[in-house]
């Protein structure tokens, strides 16, 4: 696994603090510059003070954009300049209770924007960051200025934006039409056709109807949205009416993504509640593909080892879990599929998790 935080020197700082180190040359006032080594520590100059980072020689930081907090001493990476799995955790707080959720809601909120925004600037070009929660939308009006300012900032990023779909209104139409859709990718969940089901897995009474109202104003708005439905023991069954419904009704999503469950989190507390071992029981999801595809809707398998998956759907299957949480088993090796395989979440457990797997042919 890799680590998201660095250990550093504290700094006599109030107020949190973003830097980007580099070997050499400073390119913005941003930067923090490397002016010594040793095996297991660096020190960067910035704008003279030292700022002091562990890291084993072998890692490569050059780009990477820290954020460092008053009296702390660890420091979190927000951006990993040679990974494209960067994501920013905009609030823990989210008014829904998804039964599968892996980054369960807290009640506080620390409003670090601002800190986005730099950070966001000091990318590498071209990239592609991640913005998630919690529920983002919950400051929209923040979230919204972010937006603004970064893509007239850096118009060379893009975004993928989680979001319950809760939050979003007639009013919001406008910036999202000027936001156009190529910059920013909505990833919104959506677990049934029936509004009942979908509210019993999100905790939230209404949330189906509030969510069909906002994918409404997404689509006017020229939006991409790409859906996303986790595959559990509650919503199985209804899977090939939920692919039935993405057509008849949201023809305008660019991309449905059918994912498997992340033990960690609530995810973990009700995985026995929740996990459908689809390496034995693909039938369902195989059906919600079929007919997605033979109506053209785009379509994928996210999170799904691919010796789990049956022969013919594991094109659907691309590597989606993000580099820093991502594992193999002894199983892994040698297998023909490995180079293209996504293999598991660091925290999966062989024990509770896929009866059927390893058994690849290339
Ligand atoms: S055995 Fe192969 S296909 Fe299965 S999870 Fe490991 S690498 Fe992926």
């Amino acid at each position: 696994m890799i680590d998201l935080r660095l250990p550093v020197e504290p700094l006599p700082i109030s107020e949190p603090l973003v830097v980007r180190l580099q070997d050499a040359n400073a390119a913005s006032e941003h930067d923090a510059v490397l002016i010594d080594r040793s095996e297991d520590r660096r020190e960067y100059d910035y704008r003279g003070f030292s700022v002091v980072v562990g890291a084993p020689a072998s890692a490569d930081l050059h780009g990477d954009v820290l954020m460092l907090l008053p009296g702390k001493q660890s420091a979190h990476r927000l951006i990993r300049a040679g990974s494209n799995h960067n994501t920013f955790l905009l609030t823990e707080q989210c008014d829904q209770l998804c039964v599968m959720c892996s980054q369960p809601p807290k009640k506080y909120h620390t409003d670090l924007f601002d800190q986005f925004l730099i950070a966001a600037s000091l990318a590498p070009q071209n990239a592609y960051l991640g913005l998630s929660g919690g529920e983002p939308l919950l400051h929209k009006g923040r979230l919204f200025e972010f937006l603004a300012r970064i893509v007239e900032l850096r118009p060379d990023l893009k975004f993928h934006i989680l979001t319950n779909g809760q939050h979003i209104t007639e009013e919001d139409a406008d910036f999202l039409s000027a936001l156009g859709g190529e910059k920013v990718l909505w990833g919104v969940p959506l677990y049934s056709p029936e509004p009942e089901l979908h509210d019993r897995l999100v905790g939230k009474p209404g949330a189906f109807r509030q969510l069909e109202r906002s994918l409404a104003i997404f689509a006017r708005a020229g939006a991409a949205i790409e859906l996303r439905t986790v595959v559990m023991k509650q919503n199985n069954s209804s899977l090939p009416a939920l692919s039935d419904y993405v057509h008849a009704k949201l023809p305008f999503i660019q991309h449905w993504a059918l994912m498997q469950l992340e033990n960690i989190g609530y995810g973990r507390m009700n995985w026995e509640k929740c996990f459908i071992d689809t390496s034995t029981d693909f039938g369902a999801v195989g059906i919600a593909l079929s007919r997605a595809l033979v109506r053209g809707i785009e379509v994928s398998l996210f999170n799904f080892p691919l010796c789990t998956v049956p022969q013919p759907y594991r094109h659907l299957a691309p590597s989606t879990i993000s580099d820093w949480k991502r594992k193999f088993l002894p199983e892994c090796s040698g297998c023909p599929l490995a180079a293209t395989c996504g293999g598991f979440f660091e925290w999966y457990s062989r024990e509770k998790g896929f009866i059927r797997m390893g058994l690849c042919e290339a």
